[in-house]
């Protein structure tokens, strides 16, 4: 195999091989880009690696292959003295994980190669400071010794010198910090700092395998879902100074604004200064803009390549560069990161550019952005005490109490407390924090700080270089501007989208895209923003291309009608348990406890005017759509009050001997009514067959209801569902009954009302029997819910709370099989009962109701089954629709 590819070699699509970094550094090369030569170690030699705990035996010779062919093309060698080549040792996994992995400049340099690089670029200062860093990324990075002692050292040679910035140190002064460096490197790590050029590479190389396993990089891959066995690719690039003085500079820069997705100069960029510099914000950088007047040549060169490459990737794509001495090179590129409201509207704005079409743009959207865009911001009109405004580094409300360290945000947050993580700029170690906080607030940084990235990657709310705030974590407080003190615990708000900081909690409101999907904001209308027009025009290209429908959970008119509002085309899951509280509850308490026929009877006619209210005003809600009513569902006992408390009632009346003959008759219901399993008890169908009279009650009030609605010349779609159904005879006795009920009302009102007998399968048995239960439904609709419980085994009250979390740790789910459907457990059920169903009935409709009707991945799933519609709660509908419409393309 082969191990090493030049930069000519490789193309943007050999990403799991070359990492992301290699492979667009190979893309960029491959399109006449000014980059860096150099070569990729593939993800292949880091595997062997971390499989044997050795590099591969073939690694060595391949290298220094590839070096050698490098030294000819740049005419030096590694760390030759008098004229030296230096190189970087960048890490890059097929995903990019900001700040995970570790990267050494200027390796190479040696007390020999120092004076070399000195006297070749004429400038003793850049040299000693390259060492510098070269000293103390390799000390912090290769040999582990902690970074801080290396910053400690520097800033008590700044303040020996009375300065404040790295770059006032002269070449003496670097000369001596090198010293200091080395004696740090030699206590700490117990050995010199390697002068041997081919050594520095090769313990670099290594260190950049075992930097994949290290905890964070762990921690990040858990979180964002990265498989543990990618492995990381190692690139080696020769260098490019942006430290050799005025003319020379670094820089980050985007072709759109990640925020807004505006096309535009965005970016930033430090004079004098080599890569880590910007992002970790030690000096301040300058807008790109600024660039213009700096250097216009190279600057016209930048914006000349960033529209190449916008061309290229058609996306919005990232860039590092380094000037040196006026001359511009690539450094890095990748489709950026952006906010999810970005990403809607670059996808418009790329279809408008004839970029991409409809169904690409499906695919650079998605439902959990959607989902973030839906929720509520801060209200603009309320009384809020500003106190500060950073960049608005990644949307949305957040509010918390002010922590000012990870420990202790992770600490309040376990304990149910919301937080704020407030950092002068965070860093890796921060990680934790940032994943236990509501926001994010720094006072440092830019839009390209660790914060800023990382946060967008979480989608979590951040403020960034919020410069007015002082903030002191060793004492856990902030000054705010004109003095006030916000201690640990302290109230704040944070706005994401806007950058603002207030004291206190401010109060939030629905989004726009709330607004529009209830019909209160239009696009096109004058005061639609992008964000609206852009949602509103991703969600025509979905519904073009989906082929399943979507359906609400709802259980009123109100709920219906919104979620028609949302797009709903239909209900597929309305629960009648909701209808039997309240001032009901006294009817069904008659109900249950009546001993003779005739009272039962009773109960049930005064129950049946009140449920077919209900029925009337969903079907004129959803009037031409269909609307599916599943029969009484959960035990009997929910309707009744609570053991504990019956007793103790019945109790203290007996003592006072005050009347209590109907608390006691209840008494004895709830205890004849009590289980052990009630999830798996007295309920669903089986209520339906001891009860005589309950389910008939039930259809004859959806039929009277349908009845009344036709009369009114309203178009009534009703589908009646048998829940918890396992074996067809339960469906067959129901069936009859309900069938014989219809008819009378169809004569009674002389109509033909066109109901649907369907059933749930939320039983492994009615999933096993699909094609028997076929014969009596005329449609399924998977209760994947109860399907995952019962599939499993296990209760989803107690075990979410119990062992869900140590599970999701250990890796036995990658996520929650009641969030995301369990493809090989349960979807598998899934899929070979609409099979059987199907083959019995050729018409037969399939449907999902359940949560995961309204996860993305799950959505995905139903697609690819052969499902007919998904059903899932108001406010996922319009997740639900975007991600049919990706799932169709
Ligand atoms: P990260 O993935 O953390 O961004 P990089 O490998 O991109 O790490 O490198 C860190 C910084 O060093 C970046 O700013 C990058 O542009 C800079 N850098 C990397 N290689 C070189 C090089 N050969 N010459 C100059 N600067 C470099
Ligand atoms: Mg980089
Ligand atoms: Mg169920």
């Amino acid at each position: 195999v082969k191990f090493v590819y030049d930069f000519t070699e490789g193309n943007k699509d050999l990403k799991d091989l070359l990492g992301g970094k290699g492979a667009n550094l190979a893309e960029m090369t491959n399109l006449g880009l000014p980059v860096p030569p150099g070569f990729t170690i593939t993800t292949e030699a880091c595997k062997v690696y971390l499989d044997s705990g050795e590099e591969p035996a073939a690694l060595r010779d391949e290298v220094s292959a590839y070096l050698d062919a490098l030294e000819q093309k740049m005419g030096k060698k590694l760390g030759q003295p008098d004229n030296p080549l230096l190189v970087s040792v960048r890490s890059g996994a097929k995903f990019s994980m900001p700040g995970m992995m570790d990267t050494v400049l200027n390796i190479g340099l040696s007390d020999k190669s120092v004076q070399g690089l000195a006297k070749q670029a004429g400038d003793d200062r850049f040299a000693w400071d390259s060492y510098r860093r070269l000293i103390q990324m390799f000390g912090k990075t290769v040999l582990g010794v902690d970074g801080d002692l290396f910053e400690d050292a520097l800033d008590k040679a700044k303040e020996a010198k009375k300065v404040t910035v790295d770059t006032e140190l002269d070449a003496a002064d670097l000369k001596k910090l090198v010293t200091r460096f080395k004696k740090i490197v030699k206590a700490e790590a117990g050995r010199d700092f390697p002068q041997d050029p081919r050594e520095q590479m090769d313990l670099a190389i290594k260190a950049v395998f075992d930097s994949w396993n290290g905890e964070r990089a762990k921690l990040y891959r858990r979180q964002e879902r990265i498989p543990h066995d990618l492995g990381t690719a190692v690139n080696i690039c020769s260098m490019v100074f942006g430290n050799l003085g005025p003319d020379s500079g670094t820089g980050v820069a985007f072709t759109r604004d990640p925020a807004s997705g505006h096309q535009g100069v965005y970016g930033d960029y430090l004079q004098n200064a080599q890569g880590e510099d910007v992002v970790a914000g030690i000096r301040n950088t300058v807008p790109l803009a600024e660039l213009e007047r700096i250097d216009k040549k190279s600057y016209d060169q930048l914006m000349q390549i960033m529209e190449t490459l916008e061309n290229h990737y058609k996306d919005l794509c990232d860039i590092e560069f380094t000037i040196e001495r006026g001359r511009l090179w690539m450094l890095q590129t990748r489709v950026g990161k952006r906010t999810a409201g970005a990403a809607f509207r670059i996808a418009t704005q790329l279809v408008d550019q004839g970029l991409i079409d409809e169904a690409e743009a499906l695919q650079r959207v998605t439902g959990a952005q959607l989902a973030q865009l839906m929720f509520p911001r801060f209200d603009e009109q309320a009384k809020v005490e500003q106190v500060a405004r950073g960049i608005a580094a990644s949307p949305g409300a957040a509010v918390g109490k002010a922590v000012f360290d990870s420990y202790t945000a992770v600490k309040w947050s376990r304990s149910g407390e919301k937080v704020i993580l407030v950092r002068r700029e965070t860093n890796p170690d921060d990680l934790d924090g940032m994943i236990a906080a509501e926001g994010i607030l720094t006072s440092r940084g830019g839009k390209t700080s660790h914060a800023a990235v990382v946060a967008r990657g979480m989608g979590k709310t951040c403020v960034c270089g919020a410069e007015d705030l002082e903030v002191d974590t060793k004492r856990r407080r902030m000054t705010v501007p004109g003095g006030h003190v916000v201690e640990e615990g302290d109230l704040l708000s944070i706005d994401g989208s806007t950058g603002k900081v207030y004291l206190g909690e401010v109060p939030v409101v629905p989004s726009p895209v709330v607004e529009y999907f209830e019909g209160r904001m239009h696009p096109g209308a004058d005061d639609a923003d992008e964000l609206v027009e852009a949602v509103h025009r991703m969600m025509a290209f979905a519904d073009r291309k989906r082929r399943l429908r979507v359906r609400a959970n709802a259980d009123n008119a109100e709920d219906a009608l919104r979620a028609r509002r949302f797009g709903a085309q239909g209900i597929g899951l309305c629960r009648t348990e909701h209808m039997f509280l309240g001032d009901r509850r006294e009817l069904v308490e008659r109900l249950i406890l009546a001993d003779t026929q005739a009272e039962r009877e009773e109960s049930l006619k005064q129950l049946l005017p009140l449920q077919k209210q209900d029925f009337v005003e969903l079907f004129e809600a959803m009037d031409g759509l269909p609307v599916t009513i599943r029969l009484l569902d959960p035990p009997l006992h929910e309707f009744l009050p609570d053991i504990t408390e019956l007793s103790v009632r019945v109790a203290l009346a007996e003592s006072r001997q005050e009347p209590h003959e109907n608390e006691l008759r209840l008494l004895q219901a709830v205890h004849r009514l009590h289980e052990q399993n009630p999830m798996l008890g007295l309920r669903g169908v089986r209520l339906g067959l001891v009860i005589p009279g309950l389910f008939t009650m039930q259809v004859r009030a959806i039929a009277e209801a349908a009845a009344e609605r036709k009369a009114a010349k309203g178009d009534p779609r009703a589908e009646i569902m048998i829940p918890l159904v396992g074996t067809v005879q339960e469906l067959e006795i129901v069936r009859e009954e309900a069938d014989q009920v219809i008819a009378e009302v169809e004569a009674a009102s002389g109509t033909h009302l066109k109901l649907a007998i369907g059933t749930m399968i939320e039983l492994p048995r009615a999933a096993l029997t699909a094609g028997q239960i076929a014969e009596a439904a005329e449609f399924f609709s998977f209760g994947t819910n109860d399907l995952t419980q019962t599939v499993w085994g296990f209760s989803r009250d107690d075990v979410e709370a119990s062992f869900f979390t140590a599970y999701l740790e250990r890796g036995i789910f990658g996520v929650s099989p009641f969030e995301t459907i369990d493809k090989d457990g349960v979807g598998s059920l899934v899929k070979a009962a609409a099979q059987a169903g199907r083959a019995t009935r050729p018409d037969l409709k399939l449907g999902v109701c359940g949560e995961h009707g309204g996860d993305p991945e799950s959505v995905h799933f139903f697609h690819e089954v052969g499902l007919d519609y998904v059903s899932c709660s108001p406010f996922r509908i319009p997740v639900a629709r975007l991600e049919a419409g990706r799932a169709a393309v």
